[in-house]
């Protein structure tokens, strides 16, 4: 045995899962395993894209101002209490690195994304896990899982995988309602998809106790770019100042997400799209005996009898060349999480999965 060791938690994380993007033999496999946007990035972000690489011997903007004015003027928001990383996975990890360590508790609920598991186990924190309500976040069942050493609490609203989402006065009862040294998180990674929702936003401003955490990856489409942005009070914000590297963002990302958020008609586009078809697919499911939650979001959970039945369908699918999300992991056995993808995919996998019940049932 090596006596050189890491700190206490690192080896309780398991290593994270991504969606499959390849099927051993198949060449036109349709991905619909990480919630990415079917038509990518809006044509404005290619370009700046494109044109960033002109520059790349030159370091990057280290305070992100343009890009931190340029959402401030899309979304009204205060451009000194936005704070850019590679990705919001980066956002949650300088929040859990700077607020909790050995002995405190960070709350997250029964079917969570993740990554606050992992970021507070690699913060040497302890998570706690919290029971949802038919699969959407329970308040009161946070507010008891409250301690004396509780530091955060994180939600994503719409959840992942869940695609659920609770309402404004649910979120200002949680806020409200959580001891003093508690940080609440509002993961507003699917915020976009959801018409004329701020992801959190008034109540960031109207409070001293809650950030928000927003991406580029979902509906903006630029996932492998690696870049997300955070909104807090200002005594939040200096502390996360802190702990970012000063070039964590490469200048690529920066000019292709300032693009991108300034295109609001491809976003619209982007949104109207989902929605369309995300009413298609879930109806289609549904009449092939295949129920799902509404879904806020950019996919649908499918749900099926057993483990068994959905496991069965997956490989159905597979062998398909259609790529789905397995959720054994965050405690939905029973299901499976399906991206919306372009229509001829949204078709192709209700198709498919209505093959597959013929025979499953
Ligand atoms: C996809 C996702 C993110 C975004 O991760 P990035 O690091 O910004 O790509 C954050 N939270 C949830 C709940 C997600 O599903």
């Amino acid at each position: 045995m090596s006596k050189i060791t890491p700190q206490p938690g690192i080896m309780d994380i398991a290593l994270y899962q991504g969606g499959a993007s390849h099927i051993a033999g198949v060449t036109n496999a349709v991905k619909l395993s990480s919630n990415e946007n079917p038509f990518g990035p809006s044509e404005a972000a290619r370009e700046a894209y494109r044109k960033a690489g002109f520059d790349l011997h030159r370091y990057p903007s280290t305070d992100h101002a343009a890009l931190r004015a340029a959402i401030a003027e899309v979304h009204k928001l205060d451009a000194d209490r936005i704070i850019c990383g590679a990705g919001s996975d980066e956002i949650i990890t300088f929040l859990c690195q700077a607020y909790a360590g050995p002995g405190d508790e960070v709350i997250h609920t029964e079917h969570g994304f993740a990554m606050y598991r992992i970021c507070t186990l690699a913060a040497g924190a302890t998570p706690v896990e919290v029971p949802e309500r038919e699969r959407i976040t329970d308040v009161d069942a946070i507010l008891a899982a409250c301690t004396a050493r509780t530091r955060l609490v994180f939600i994503a609203n719409p959840n992942n995988p869940t695609g659920t989402m609770v309402g404004g006065a649910e979120l200002e009862r949680l806020a409200a309602g959580l001891p003093e040294h508690v940080l609440l998180v509002l993961d507003g990674a699917y915020a976009e998809y959801v018409e004329g929702y701020d992801g959190g936003a008034r109540l960031v401003d109207a409070r001293e106790n809650v950030v928000m955490t927003r991406t580029f990856s979902k509906l903006y489409g630029l996932g492998g770019l690696r870049i997300g942005w955070g909104y807090g009070p200002a005594h939040v914000m200096d502390v996360l100042a802190r702990v970012r590297g000063p070039f964590n963002l490469s200048q690529s990302a920066l000019v292709t997400a300032e693009a991108a958020v300034r295109d609001r008609a491809w976003a619209d586009k982007c949104r109207e799209d989902n929605t369309r078809m995300r009413a298609w697919l879930a109806e289609a499911l549904a009449e092939h005996g295949v129920p799902s939650d509404t879904s806020c979001a950019n996919f649908i959970l499918a749900r099926f009898a057993n483990q068994a039945e959905a496991e069965a369908c997956d490989d159905f699918l597979k062998a398909e060349g259609l790529i789905v999300r397995r959720v054994g992991g965050y405690n939905l056995p029973n299901c499976l999480r399906i991206t919306v993808g372009d229509e001829p995919s949204c078709r192709r996998v209700a198709h498919a999965v209505g093959q597959f019940m013929k025979v499953a049932r």
